[in-house]
């Protein structure tokens, strides 16, 4: 597997782009709401006092280190009584991000929080959820450092109390919605860093118990089909071209066509003829995996500062297979048509396009190499054909998104029935009884019935 590193490479200044609601960033901050470009989260540095507000993060992120799980045995299991406990109803559809990045309009996330007071009576002094990404890496800059490995960030908060308040044994609903915006990554497990999302919900009581919530928040990101990719390369020295169809995006399961023309096959003499016959044909989908690690602020100078990453690369093979025949050769037009099918292997979890300023992006080539031998051959008795011994092999790649299915296609704001704000306060009225002796002089009165 190829694989390189390279050290020191300068990534850009967190100040340049704020996407991510940060735990440090203004939650009031316009700028973090309304900037259409991706997110780049991991640059800012943990906040320096971990106020009230941060309560939840610093919770969240304990839960979320790698800090080995077997500490956990080491104490004592104690089950201490809980007045109360959460659970969530989660009422919105899958999360699909529905094309890109940039156009994207995002993904709605709603349900219900379910607090079920199990006490005659508890007093909520606080009662918040988070909704947290981590940014993970497998090679981190600093080996065994969990602030090298791992970056959370605050992607929205819901706070449901605006002062303490009390509740009666039984349970409470609270319900919670955010648009997801277009722009963030889907969940990614890739094979050098990973993008997973969580929701952390705490409510703690006025006797300083904590009552908590989590579970993981899987995000997808599906590209619309559009109209077939058309492709030309060039051979040189050869007068040979390559005009090729590929379908706009591919999946993870599910073979696609792809159709090439090979031209410029034959060049006449007075004579004879020479000609380019396709022996065997390659192909391969590569993927490739890069993800900026980023440097955490102990140990920045190792890197010469902060604001710095180390750039690695992953490529591998997730689909191959040789085609042995199926093409129609043509010496009198001087073309060659090949139709095959490419499909990516399953067993290896290809991972889908992405493009994150958290410094990962994931990207396919389907790479296609073709054997072709010179033939001679008599314009008279143009099936009499020699072998010249002359031969190339033809290589080319093309950029193929490998992504969800997108099954029905449908964003959020397309499948969403109209608010309430947009239905009429009543139903139109209907007249029973129609008096239409007025109008009888007037027809254009009938359209304003
Ligand atoms: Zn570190």
């Amino acid at each position: 597997m190829p694989s390189r590193t390279l050290f020191g490479a300068l990534v850009r200044s967190s100040s340049s782009s704020p996407k991510f609601d940060n735990i440090n960033s203004n939650p009031h901050s316009p700028a973090t709401h309304h900037s259409l470009l991706p997110p780049e989260y991991y640059l800012h540095t943990p906040p320096k006092s971990r106020s009230q507000e941060s309560l939840v993060s610093m919770e969240a992120l304990k839960r979320h280190s790698l800090v080995p799980r077997h500490s956990d045995k080491k104490s004592p299991k104690v089950h201490p009584h809980k007045p109360a406990k959460l659970d969530m109803i989660v009422e919105s559809p899958p999360l699909v991000m529905y094309n890109g990045p940039q156009a994207s309009t995002g993904a709605l996330f709603s349900g219900q929080l379910s607090l079920t007071v199990i006490d005659p009576e508890v007093k909520l002094e606080k009662f918040e959820m988070q909704l947290l990404a981590v940014v993970s890496t497998k090679r981190p800059v600093v080996p065994h450092c969990q602030d090298c490995a791992n970056k959370t960030s605050e992607i929205h908060k819901w706070e449901f109390l605006e002062a303490p308040i009390s509740l009666k044994m039984g349970d409470h609903y609270f319900p919670f919605s955010h648009l997801l915006p277009g722009h963030l990554p889907a969940t990614t497990h890739g094979h050098i860093a990973s993008i997973d999302y969580h929701l952390e919900a705490v409510a703690i009581t006025s006797t300083g118990e904590k009552i908590t919530y989590s579970r993981d928040l899987l995000i997808k990101r599906a590209i619309m089909p559009g109209n077939d990719k058309h492709s030309i390369r060039i051979f040189p020295p050869t007068n040979l071209t390559a005009s090729v169809t590929l379908p706009p995006v591919i999946h993870s399961i599910g073979e696609f066509p792809v159709e090439m023309r090979l031209s410029g096959i034959i060049t006449n003499k007075e004579q004879a003829q020479t000609r380019w016959v396709l022996r065997k044909l390659n192909w391969r989908i590569e993927e490739t995996q890069r993800f900026t690690a980023p440097v955490c602020a102990k140990h920045a100078t190792k890197l010469g500062g902060e604001n710095r990453g180390v750039k690695n690369e992953d490529v591998r093979t997730v689909g191959h297979a040789e085609v042995k025949h199926g093409w129609k050769s043509d010496f009198q037009e001087g073309n060659i048509d090949v139709q095959f099918h490419a499909s990516c292997d399953m067993a290896l979890k290809p991972t889908c396009d992405m493009d994150s300023a958290s410094g990962m992006d994931v990207k396919h080539n389907l790479i296609v190499e073709m054997v072709v031998a010179e033939e001679w051959a008599p314009l008279k008795k143009p099936n009499q054909a020699t072998p010249t011994g002359s031969a190339r092999v033809l290589r080319t790649q093309f950029h193929v998104i490998l992504t969800e299915r997108a099954g029905l296609g449908i964003s959020w704001d397309e499948e969403q029935p109209p608010m309430y704000e947009d239905v009429p306060a009543s139903p139109p009225t209907y007249m029973e009884d129609i008096d239409a002796s007025h109008l009888s002089d007037d027809s254009d009165g009938l359209y304003h019935i």
